[in-house]
């Protein structure tokens, strides 16, 4: 007559199985499928902390995953989807072997035929078009390898720079801020500084539902009496552990951060040390924040003024201050603004390159951070090199003549798609038309395509609505390989298990038998991954130490120049990747053209929870679906009242876009007005509501702000 596990705070992390002394409790796993036989250390296949799992084997069946007790980025820690998401391995639906659309429909093909085939189209699409009407897309899902030569195979093979990956619908606003400003687009510090700092900052970050392992981490830090300040327009996990919640409108954060970086230099908290030695144009950037202040600011973000000036102040004085930012900073029309204000709020406080300090993006997926990295980015090559200063380099190695301009970006070529721009897209492990947003805009763009290559575990929505080729793949549990995490390690990958066929290969080795098919065997010659990789530390020269030999324990943090050097836990100390001072960034705010009218009168922000995976196509398959089995709508009881919506009632919610129903879920961590939901059902089919707006600078889609309707279901508006 209790409560029920899955009603209790309980997050089935699985600690207490791993640990109760007297085997009371176990992972139901063992005692169904057996004591595992032997065990295989490797990277989880889900969220960005890179946590580093032992997979048990019993059988040649994965029986059991336990978290690494020896590893420094988990410590023995790991959430419902690395320790128990393993099931859809074994799911009666997987993709075992080569599909070529037939008459409108995915028919069984032979390997031959497939590579043979896709061969041929892109061959015959390259002479009609060019290369400017052709494209790949990597994944996050997919190995540093793999990506690595789907980019080579873009630039080589196809000779286009259309070459993206899912960074683009992520963090690609903070890459750009960040190289901007620090010459490095990633992390500049260690998860290790969670514990070194005095204050953690988080802005647009769910860390205890995204990002597990680091949410515990800061929850653990706040209760030990690190001051947390959370920057989020829900009252989540964090805001209940938090010194200051600024809970902002939605889409206003960049000048809620301008608003605390004015208190820091109006009440002299800056550390002018550090700007005079490290920062230069203070004065400019003084003066174009003289409007921000908190008073007019409150108006805009909705927050108190008295909370922006206490966040300031607290942010400035109990050093090292630490930021982690998430999807809720970067996906907006301001995204990149939002990260490059976040990063002014570091340099102004000389809370960089210290112990404890820092900007740490949480990247969403395994790879993410990985996968750009790679060169999977239309002005990028390998090491994120800008593509005029990579290109001879390259070059070189590469043995081909490059594409100088920029390539489209994944979001330009699903418009030069629907524009019959773009005629053939190379889908690698990516569900786009599942997570990109207006799904049927995207779908009917993928449908203009004259070849569509999707490789994956699956017929995801993309392969289903529009594929024209789907080539089966080995998930991160079959093969070898390497990840990139959010604190820039690369940790291996290895096979544990074996893939259900032997059609089922690592995502390079189609790309490579295309490449040979199209007359470049010899630049895609390699017989294994570590091959691959050696390549990639010649193209990288700050990847150049990391011998597959060297990352056999825990991996190795980046830059690591050579085999001697130990790897970088913390950026920028003495110099910035781009030399020794920076500047400052200022964008004024201004609002997003997606808001509230009488005929929408709801926000709603989306975004991911505890036991799903973003577009759900691996925990969709498992029994993590039992916990959360579709995705529901929050909003606030006020609102639902107003509405007669009942929790648990069906509503139909509309956007300009298209509309969807969902059960709601009555929760005060919502605002009246305001509304939250995910994406990883994909029978829900939520990206049916988001829209067109996109991050200035780099195309990030606003997904976290769509002005909707709400009605029960059953009456009509
Ligand atoms: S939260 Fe983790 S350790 Fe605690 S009861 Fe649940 S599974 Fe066990
Ligand atoms: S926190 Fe992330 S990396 Fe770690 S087990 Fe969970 S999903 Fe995997």
């Amino acid at each position: 007559g209790g409560t029920s596990l899955k009603d209790s705070p309980c997050v089935s992390c699985g600690a207490c199985a791993s640990t109760c002394p007297s085997g009371a409790i176990d992972d139901k796993t063992v005692l169904l499928l057996g004591v595992p036989e032997r065990f295989t250390r490797t990277t989880c296949p889900y969220c960005g902390v890179g946590c580093e799992l032992d997979v048990g084997v019993k059988g040649g069946r994965i029986t059991q995953i336990l978290p690494a007790l020896d590893s420094p980025v988990n410590k023995g820690h790991a959430c419902v989807k690395g320790r128990y998401a393993w099931g859809f391995l074994d799911a009666p639906d997987r993709v075992t072997r080569p599909l070529i659309r037939k008459d409108g429909v995915l028919s069984s093909a032979s390997w031959d035929e497939a590579i043979g085939f896709v061969a041929g189209r892109l061959k015959d699409i390259l002479a009609a078009r060019g290369p400017s009407a052709v494209g790949v897309l990597g994944s996050s899902r997919s190995t540093n390898e793999e990506n690595y030569v789907a980019q080579k195979f873009a630039r080589v093979v196809l000779g286009t720079n259309n070459v993206d990956c899912c960074a683009r619908v992520c963090h690609a606003p903070t890459a750009h801020a960040m190289a901007g400003l620090f010459g490095t687009g990633a992390a500049t510090s260690s998860y290790d500084d969670l514990e070194r700092a005095r204050t953690i900052l988080v802005c647009g970050a769910n860390a205890t539902e995204n990002h597990p392992v680091v949410g515990a981490r800061i929850r653990q830090a706040a209760r030990r009496g690190t001051s947390l300040i959370v920057i989020d327009p829900r009252r989540i996990e964090l805001a209940a552990e938090a010194t200051i919640h600024l809970a902002t409108r939605p889409g206003t954060n960049v000048a809620l951060l301008q608003a605390m970086a004015h208190v820091i230099l109006r009440e002299g908290l800056a550390d002018e040390e550090f700007l005079r030695e490290r920062v230069v144009d203070v004065e400019q950037f003084r003066t174009a924040l003289a409007e921000s202040t908190p008073e007019r600011v409150s108006a805009i973000c909705h927050v108190p003024v008295d909370r922006i000036v206490a966040a300031a102040r607290l942010y400035a004085t109990a050093k090292p201050g630490l930021i982690v930012h998430g999807l809720g900073a970067t996906e907006h029309r301001q995204g990149s603004d939002g990260v490059a204000a976040l990063s002014d709020l570091a340099l102004l406080t000389g809370n960089v390159g210290k112990p404890g300090s820092g900007v740490n993006p949480l990247r969403g997926q395994n790879n993410v951070q990985g996968s750009a990295h790679m060169g999977c980015e239309p002005s990028r090559l390998t090491g994120y090199v800008p593509i005029a200063k990579g290109k001879a380099a390259h070059e070189a190695l590469w043995g081909s003549t490059l594409p100088a301009e920029r390539g489209r970006d994944l979001m330009e070529m699903i418009d030069a798609a629907g524009q019959g721009a773009l005629s053939a897209l190379w889908c690698m492990g990516y569900d786009v038309a599942q997570t990109n947003p207006h799904r049927q805009a995207t779908i009917a763009a993928l449908k203009k395509l004259e070849l569509l290559v999707v490789q994956d575990l699956f017929v995801t929505e993309t392969a289903a609505e529009a594929a024209h080729v789907v080539i089966p793949a080995a998930a991160s549990f079959e093969k070898d390989g390497t990840f990139m995490n959010a604190e820039r390690r690369v940790s291996r990958v290895r096979a544990a298990v074996s893939p259900p066929t032997s059609d089922c290969r690592p995502d390079w080795v189609p790309l490579a038998e295309v490449a040979r098919a199209l007359g470049h065997g010899e630049q895609f010659a390699w017989h294994n991954v570590e091959q691959i990789w050696d390549e990639i530390r010649v193209a990288w020269p700050p990847g150049q130490g990391m011998a597959y030999r060297r990352l056999e324990q825990h991996g190795l943090q980046w830059p690591c120049p050579d085999e001697g050097h130990p790897g970088s836990t913390l950026l920028h100390g003495e110099t910035f990747s781009m030399g020794k001072t920076t500047r400052l960034a200022f964008e004024r705010f201004t609002e997003t053209p997606e808001h509230v009218s009488e005929q929408y009168p709801f926000l709603l922000v989306t975004g991911r929870t505890l036991h799903a995976f973003n577009a759900g196509t691996m925990t969709g398959r498992t029994k993590n679906l039992e916990l959360r089995p579709t995705d529901v709508l929050d909003i606030h009881p006020v609102d639902a009242g107003r509405l007669g919506i009942d929790d648990g009632a069906h509503v139909r919610i509309t956007s300009a876009r298209g509309e969807v129903e969902l059960p709601a879920r009555l929760t005060t961590e919502v605002h009246p007005g305001e509304l939250f939901t995910t994406f990883h059902d994909v029978k829900a089919r939520v990206n049916d509501l988001t829209g067109d707006v996109r991050d200035t600078a780099t195309h990030t889609p606003e997904y976290k702000v769509t002005a909707v309707a709400l009605a029960p279901v059953g009456a009509r508006g």
